[in-house]
């Protein structure tokens, strides 16, 4: 069963749209594609998520396509929803006028002692300035934040899917301002292994860094993986799609490295 539930599109930050993007499924012979739209967030609009406005017309659009393309693949209609401390959760109670079949809750933004909101995944740019100015020149400080709401996150709120669970490795190797062997890199992994165990959440395994070309690597790394799994963790494997050709990205060289599970049946 050929599968991906991370899949972006106009409806935000994507580069095509739904149809479009189940037809590319359709032509790499997926058989379920989950769609997971970045959701509103406080203050909005934004241009790169679904506002208050559009998230109805979205499901509506999914679940439209998902009747026209019923006998050929299987179609989801999921949310990929922010965690942000005091501003916003990935709760189930918030999309219920939707009914989503899932949602996974990623964190983006991390709130940094000044209560500036860091972003994660911007830029290299950004991260290294995000740093400088709201951690004191500690990226110490900033990825123990990260893993700090994660865990937060993890055990505070009803989703069903963790996210990019260390997207904070995402510029590393452009900057190089993380050695994931030292202690206390390690430490916030193993006490972020337990609180998602705790959780009995899925963890996905993200391709998405290597198709748009950040990493060679999926989020979690393989060690992170393998607290994850020591722990009885369930993943599933997603290429956190943003276009067609990208919908299936790197899944012959992860496809044996975990066993994954699959959402809605
Ligand atoms: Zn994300
Ligand atoms: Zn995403």
């Amino acid at each position: 069963m050929k599968a991906n539930y991370h899949t972006h599109s106009t409806w935000c930050d994507g580069a095509a749209g739904v149809e479009e993007m189940i037809l590319g499924a359709l032509e790499k012979g997926f058989t379920t594609i989950g769609f997971s739209s970045h959701a509103m967030l406080p203050g909005d609009p934004y241009d790169w998520t679904l506002t208050t406005d559009t998230i109805a017309a979205y499901a509506e659009e999914v679940r439209t396509l998902a009747k026209k393309y019923a006998d050929d693949i299987r179609v989801l209609c999921g949310v990929e929803a922010d965690y942000i401390p005091n501003l916003c959760t990935p709760d189930r109670r918030i999309y219920a006028p939707i009914a989503p079949d899932y949602l996974i809750g990623s964190v983006h933004y991390v709130l940094a002692p000044d209560g500036a909101r860091a972003c994660v995944d911007k830029s290299p740019e950004s991260f290294a300035r995000d740093v400088r100015d709201h951690f004191g020149g500690q990226v110490e400080t900033f990825v123990r934040a990260y893993f700090a709401a994660q865990r937060e996150m993890a055990s505070s709120f009803d989703f069903d899917v963790i996210g990019h669970p260390d997207l904070i490795r995402k510029f590393n190797g452009r900057l190089g301002y993380l050695d994931e062997t030292v202690p206390w890199y390690r430490e916030e992994l193993e006490r972020t292994a337990d609180a998602f165990a705790a959780s009995g959440k899925i963890v996905e395994v993200n391709t998405g860094a290597i198709s748009r070309g950040w990493m060679e690597d999926a989020y979690p790394s393989a060690d992170f993986r393998f607290l994850l799994r020591a722990r009885g963790v369930r993943f599933i494997l997603s290429s956190d799609a943003h276009s067609a050709p990208a919908l299936d990205c790197a899944f012959d060289r992860f496809a044996d490295a975990e066993t994954y599970v699959h959402l809605c049946q």
